[in-house]
Order: C-alpha cells, then sequence, then structure tokens
C-alpha cells in the first residue's frame, strides 16, 4: 500500500532559543509531523529533552508530534508522554522485553505505537507484533547524536515495506538518521514513507524552509 511520504523534521536540530518560531517556520514550509528524541543517557550515551518539552511544542503547533524515546524502561513514562501531547509513542524492540504489551499500552492511552530497531537489529524481531504496530522506526545512524555517519539498510526496509504490502501490518516504514536529499531517494525507493531529518531541516545553510523543500524535491521522482 502505498501512502504519502511524510517529512518528520527532529527538532534536535533546532534553535532552543526560539524554538516555537522554527517549529512555525518548518509548519507553514510543509512539515507533516514534528520528531522529538528522546534520551536518557543510558540507553544511548546522549541525554535530551522529556516531557516537558513535547507538552512545549504541544502547544507551538498544531501537527502530529512523533515521539521517539531512546530510553531504558520506557513503559514506565508512556503516560507521562501521552499526557504531554505525543501523537506517536515510539519505544526501541531493544529495550522492550515485554513489547508486544508495550505496544498495547501505547494504543490504549490512545496514541499510535511505533517500534525502532537499531541498525545492528534485525527487522524479523517485530515478526511477531506486526498487528500491534503503526509505525517501524528503522534508525540509519547508532542512536545517540544528531549528524552522525548515515548506515545503508535498504534491505531492512524493503522487508518491513513488504509486510506492509503484504498486508501483514499497516505500519508506517520510517527512516532516522542521516536522512538528507543525497540520501532520501534511496531509502524512499526501498519503501520507507516517513523520512525524519533533523540538521537537513534545521540546520540548512538557507533556512529551514529550503531544507525543506530540497528534501521533497529529491524524492518526488523516487517514490516506488
Ligand atoms: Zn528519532
Amino acid at each position: 500500500m502505498t501512502l504519502p511520504i511524510l517529512l518528520s523534521p527532529s527538532i534536535l536540530s533546532a534553535d532552543f532559543t526560539r524554538l516555537g518560531d522554527q517549529l512555525k517556520e518548518a509548519e507553514q514550509a510543509g512539515a507533516d509531523w514534528f520528531h522529538i528524541d528522546v534520551m536518557d543517557g543510558h540507553f544511548v550515551p546522549n541525554l535530551t529533552m522529556g516531557p516537558f518539552i513535547v507538552e512545549t511544542c504541544r502547544r507551538a503547533t498544531s501537527l502530529p508530534l512523533d515521539v521517539h524515546l531512546m530510553i531504558e524502561a520506557p513503559e514506565r513514562l508512556l503516560t507521562a508522554f501521552g499526557d504531554a501531547g505525543a501523537d506517536w509513542l515510539t519505544v526501541h524492540q531493544e529495550t522492550c522485553p515485554h513489547l508486544h504489551r508495550t505496544l498495547e499500552t501505547i494504543r490504549g492511552l490512545g496514541m499510535k505505537a511505533g517500534a525502532s530497531l537499531n541498525p545492528s537489529t534485525p527487522a524479523t524481531t517485530l515478526s511477531e507484533v506486526l498487528p500491534y504496530l503503526d509505525l517501524v522506526l528503522i534508525m540509519t545512524v547508532d542512536p545517540g547524536f544528531s549528524g552522525g555517519k548515515y548506515i545503508r539498510l535498504l534491505e531492512k526496509i524493503r522487508t518491513v515495506r513488504t509486510w506492509r504490502d503484504q498486508g501483514l501490518t499497516s505500519a508506517r516504514v520510517a527512516v532516522d538518521g542521516g536522512i538528507t536529499p543525497n540520501t532520501a531517494p534511496e531509502v524512499v525507493q526501498a519503501g520507507a514513507d516517513v523520512l525524519i531529518a533533523a540538521t537537513a531541516v534545521f540546520r540548512h545553510a538557507e533556512g529551514i524552509r529550503a531544507g525543506l523543500q530540497s528534501l521533497r524535491a529529491s524524492i518526488r521522482q523516487a517514490q516506488p
């Protein structure tokens, strides 16, 4: 099933001294969602933001908030992120021994449920929870920092997309890490339909609008 390709700028590279303005600018320039990278200093080395920032974004935009929990024991904080205004909540497969329960809890809280895979984690680790997934997030960098080196995982993207095309899941196929106008066409051709980009949008030399436009232009011909 082909769905519109969505751009979800990650606020990790935004200028936090004027976050509200940056969100508005991205929204006006055609962002579809906003991606919020939550890191705990344990599962990944970096430490970033929590429910408070999600709440701040909720007040600044009406676009869906796509929250990516790179944290250990995420089940402790699902309600807090839901209350803060997350629309999509993604946990890491590697942090969830009871992934089925965690995904059901997220949906029970009224959010869409996602599972993310580190570059070294095979897609097949999700094969038993496909009906419970609204999104599969494939990390294309080692998670932890904005601006990491892109890791090519086209086969993994194809695997997840094929599951959806076969009707085994309705999950959107998201890629996160190193997405630029150079890498976007190949991930879209492989089947990705949510592109998460931080530096390519918020640190584009000509501004946020130019960053989003050049990503859009790069994928225009690439859709399978
Ligand atoms: Zn992310």
